[in-house]
């Protein structure tokens, strides 16, 4: 599946905040944002006087700040969109809750990867069981109950490995019980909205994909 593969640190400066997208370099010094918390691009430092934000406009960016926080392009972030759409609730709540549940996100919430970026190529790369199956598709959608585990030969990967040692520092959401000596994380629940930190409105999407 195609992907972004352009450098991650100019999308936070282009939506004018951190998105989180490299793992731990995003807390330190080296954070391009903290550094240069201008838009990218030669008229950078001085387009935050451009042009006045439109409504449009407004809806736009938080559906790019949200594709670039799950790494996803245009298509398959409209089809998740679709799929939000036609089932019951609250379309913006329902769509955030999907890409929760997505396995890379899953991965990376669990603490089992420094970034959703990185968790995308351990999925991809066959690392993770779903239910003792091996599953390598990061857009794979989780449920309640399900068993996620890191096989038993990747448990020598040094990314992993890593992760694992740091999972203390991490910040787990209550909706996955995560056992990190057995090196595996059950889904308990599904993400509600408050624990899906985002700073983003979700209602200018639907607004958005409503014209
Ligand atoms: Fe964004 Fe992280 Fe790069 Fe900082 S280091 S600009 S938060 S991706």
């Amino acid at each position: 599946m195609a992907r972004y593969i352009g450098p991650s640190c100019r999308m936070c400066r282009r939506e004018g905040m951190k998105l989180f997208l490299k793992g731990s370099r995003c807390m330190t010094e080296k954070c391009a944002f903290e550094r240069r918390g201008y838009p990218p691009g030669v008229h950078g430092q001085g387009s935050q006087r451009r042009s006045k934000a439109t409504n449009y406009s407004i809806q736009l960016r938080e559906k790019q700040k949200v594709k670039r926080v799950y790494g996803l392009l245009e298509a398959q972030f409209r089809g998740f969109f679709k799929k939000a759409s036609k089932s019951k609730g609250i379309t913006g709540e329902i769509l955030l809750q999907m890409l929760e549940r997505r396995l890379d996100n899953t991965v990376f919430r669990a603490g089992f990867a420094e970034s959703r970026n990185e968790a995308r190529q351990l999925v991809r790369h066959g690392h993770f069981l779903v239910n003792g199956k091996r599953v390598n598709v990061p857009s794979f959608l989780i449920k309640e109950g399900d068993l996620i585990e890191i096989k038993d030969k990747s448990r020598e990967n040094l990314r992993i490995k890593d992760a694992i040692t740091n999972l203390g520092n991490k910040v787990i959401p209550s909706w996955l019980g995560v056992e990190g000596e057995n090196y595996r994380a059950r889904v308990t629940g599904l993400p509600a909205r408050e624990e899906i930190s985002l700073p983003i409105s979700e209602q200018l999407i639907v607004e958005l994909y409503s014209k």
